[in-house]
C-alpha cells in the first residue's frame, strides 16, 4: 500500500469529517491557511470554528479572535489569544481590529468573512504571518499595507500572499464615482465595467497590485466570487448572519 504524505492524511481527515473547507495555502514548513464554505455550516457559531480546526490538523490550543469592524487595526495575537479547551466556547469579548499578527505557532487566528477578501501574508523564513479581513474599507485604509510593514519590521524573508474567495468582478456592483476615489487611493484602476452601464469593484486587482507594488509574491489565482458561487455564504446574496472562516493552522498548533 501506497504511504500517504502528511498533506494527504491532512486532507483525509477534514473529508471524512464531512467538511469541505479548502485549503488556500500551505507553506514548507507547514503552515497552512484554510477556508470554510456554506457546507461546513457558520463559522460565527464557535463549535464550527472548533470542528474546522480541529479536523484541519490544529491542536486548538489558542485562538485569536477579532471584533471585526471594516477598520484598518491589526492586532497581536498575543493580545487577543483565548487559551480554552475544545467546547469550552468564548472566554472574553474580541477586541476590535480587522487583522491578526502572529509570531506564535500555537495561536490560530480566525477571520470571519462573507464578500470580504480573506488574505493571508506569510513571512517564508520565520514563523510570522497576518490574516487579514479585506473589504474595500479596509484596503482603502491601508490594511494591507499596514500588514506588509508589520512583517517587515518583524522578519526579513521573502513575503507570500494568498487571497481566498470574495465578492468578484462579476457581480460586485459599485457606484462608478466611488470606485474612482477607491482607485486613485489604491493607485490602480479598480474599476470593472457591468452590462448595462454600471461598475464593479476590483478587490482582487487591487490587493494585487498592493502586493505586487511592495514586492510581495502572490500565490493565488483569482478566486471564486462568493456572491454568484453557491459554495459559499453571501452578504450581499441576503444571507446577512453566516460567515466562512478564514484560519490558519501552524506547523505546531
Ligand atoms: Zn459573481
Amino acid at each position: 500500500m501506497k504511504e500517504g504524505t502528511a498533506s494527504d492524511i491532512r486532507r483525509s481527515s477534514y473529508i471524512d469529517w464531512g467538511l469541505l473547507m479548502e485549503l488556500l495555502y500551505r507553506h514548507a514548513d507547514g503552515r497552512s491557511a484554510f477556508f470554510s464554505n456554506r457546507s461546513d455550516g457558520n463559522a460565527r457559531n464557535s463549535e464550527v470554528a472548533e470542528k474546522l480546526i480541529v479536523a484541519a490538523g490544529g491542536r486548538y490550543q489558542s485562538r485569536a479572535l477579532l471584533r471585526q469592524t471594516h477598520s484598518s487595526i491589526i492586532r497581536d495575537s498575543a493580545e487577543l489569544s483565548q487559551d480554552g479547551e475544545i467546547g469550552k466556547g468564548q472566554l472574553r469579548e474580541p477586541l476590535e481590529g480587522d487583522a491578526i499578527f502572529v509570531d506564535e505557532p500555537r495561536s490560530v487566528p480566525i477571520i470571519l468573512v462573507a464578500d470580504c477578501a480573506p488574505v493571508v501574508i506569510f513571512d517564508s523564513s520565520s514563523l510570522c504571518y497576518v490574516a487579514i479581513h479585506a473589504g474595500w474599507r479596509g484596503i482603502y485604509g491601508g490594511i494591507i499595507q499596514g500588514a506588509i510593514d508589520r512583517l517587515r519590521a518583524a522578519g526579513s524573508g521573502e513575503l507570500i500572499g494568498v487571497v481566498g474567495p470574495h465578492a468578484g468582478i462579476c457581480c460586485y456592483e459599485f457606484s462608478s464615482g466611488d470606485a474612482d476615489i477607491f482607485s486613485q487611493k489604491v493607485g490602480t484602476n479598480a474599476s470593472v465595467p457591468l452590462e448595462g452601464g454600471a461598475v464593479a469593484l476590483d478587490i482582487y486587482g487591487s490587493i494585487s497590485h498592493l502586493f505586487q507594488k511592495s514586492g510581495v509574491l502572490l500565490q493565488s489565482t483569482r478566486p471564486p466570487c462568493t456572491i454568484c458561487d453557491e459554495r459559499y455564504f453571501s452578504y450581499r446574496g441576503g444571507d446577512l448572519a453566516s460567515r466562512m472562516a478564514l484560519f490558519v493552522v501552524g506547523s505546531d498548533s
